[in-house]
């Protein structure tokens, strides 16, 4: 493996060639891609060698492609590049579009929410941190796939968790893990197709029906509002799925009510509950929900639509923050924001919000922000908005609200 940086854009020499690679948001300590990547690829080559799969008629599944680093590699044979992030399918293609253009086009972008199609013989998948939205994609991908069909996952080895493989024995078939190489693993699966009844017969309570096919049902789980009684949906790869973020508890608290809004977005939507309560309260305004995994977009649909009226006038979005929302349009904006991206700890995607949030500001208008108090929020406001005040404070979160002015 070999990278050389100019800080922006490195090149990732991998098995099928090199490729010029960034990530988005750029970060100059960063890469985009790691050695569970190329781990993956020169085993692929390897097969490819050994004549075990023709890349060049093979169907072609990739999974959770972090920057576009398998796709890219991969475009020349067509692939169907599935994943629940914007931002990564968002990176694939400027990766793409920096690489390789005449292969633009034989790469198919599928959301998580969409439904698969046909059989493939080729399934490569890079790790997820969330074991049930892995278990989704598993049990999914089960009723596309025959007896053939060559399945790799790629790891990063110190995040194999002990029940991943256990997790791919039962939903897809049995699971060996390699030796392993520079940090990474692979996960080399022999499929079993008998598994295929057990998923289709599979219908977890509380499931809703998203399509009227034979396939496998995404689950989508909600909880109860305490007080309320009102359901808050979540798909499996939604942020504090299975029940209410401590801080966003805390936020719901402290909403703005007093003032009238008249156009509010919710930063980071995930199921929806801020979006939910905001429109409650305003019930005049229109609420814009943006969120980067689509499954956050899918839950936050159908938070609002199970629990509001239908008249009032809510936007979604699949978006990077705030990128594609018009200047001044907005009176406030909430948000929660995410502090990691994929298994990568930090502030860079909040920066951009906060950054951003100011732009789409009309004069006067409000940022509300909640975070952990160890990461010091109003430092990042005050230098953007040049004010910042604390709304409410508890042990461990903050509430602060910056206005454009
Ligand atoms: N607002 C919800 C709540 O309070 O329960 C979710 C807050 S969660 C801490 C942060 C959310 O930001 C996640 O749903 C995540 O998917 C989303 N997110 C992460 N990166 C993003 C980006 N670049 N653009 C938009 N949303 C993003």
């Amino acid at each position: 493996m070999t990278k050389t940086s100019n800080n922006k854009v490195a090149l990732c020499q991998s098995a099928f060639g090199d490729f010029q690679l960034k990530r988005i948001p750029e970060d100059k300590n960063l890469y985009a891609w790691n050695s569970a990547d190329l781990y993956l690829l020169q085993h692929l080559f390897e097969l490819t060698q050994l004549q075990k799969i023709d890349l060049c008629k093979a169907r072609i599944l990739i999974l959770n492609d972090s920057f576009g680093a398998l796709s890219v590699a991969l475009a020349r044979f067509s692939c169907d590049s599935y994943n629940d992030s914007f931002l990564a399918h968002h990176a694939l293609l400027k990766n793409l579009e920096h690489c390789s253009l005449k292969y633009k086009d034989k790469v198919k972008l599928l959301k998580s929410t969409d439904t698969l199609e046909g059989e493939y013989d080729l399934v490569l998948f890079k790790e997820v941190k969330n074991q049930a939205f892995l278990n989704d994609q598993m049990s999914k991908l089960s009723t596309h796939i025959h007896r053939d069909t060559i399945i790799i996952g790629s790891i990063m080895a110190k995040n194999l968790q002990r029940n991943t493989v256990e997790l791919l024995n039962k939903t897809i078939g049995e699971t060996k893990v390699s030796l392993t190489w520079k940090k990474a693993r692979l996960l080399i699966i022999t499929p079993d197709t008998s598994l295929l009844e057990k998923v289709k017969n599979h219908q977890p309570k509380d499931t809703h029906q998203l399509n009227q096919s034979n396939d496998y049902q995404s689950e989508i789980s909600y909880y109860e509002l305490e007080n309320s009684k009102e359901k808050i949906y979540n798909y499996a790869n939604v942020f504090s799925r299975n029940k209410l973020d401590i801080g966003t508890r805390f936020f719901l608290q402290h909403l703005p009510v007093e003032k009238t809004y008249k156009s509010i977005i919710d930063l980071g939507c995930g199921n929806g509950v801020l979006s939910l309560k905001i429109a409650q309260y305003h019930p005049e305004a229109t609420i814009c929900c943006i969120d980067e995994s689509y499954m956050a977009i899918a839950s936050a649909s159908m938070t609002l639509q199970q629990n509001l009226p239908e008249k009032q006038a809510i936007h979604y979005h699949a978006a990077n923050a705030l990128d594609g929302i018009s200047p001044e349009s907005a009176d406030l904006i909430l948000c929660n924001p995410p502090f990691h991206q994929q298994y990568i700890v930090g502030d860079a995607i909040a920066w951009q919000m906060f950054k951003q949030s100011k732009a789409t500001l009309i004069k006067g208008g409000e940022l509300w922000v909640v975070g952990n108090r160890h990461l010091a929020y109003h430092l990042k406001l005050k230098k953007i908005f040049a004010n910042c005040t604390l709304i409410a404070s508890n042990k461990k979160f903050v509430i602060l609200k910056a206005v454009k002015t």
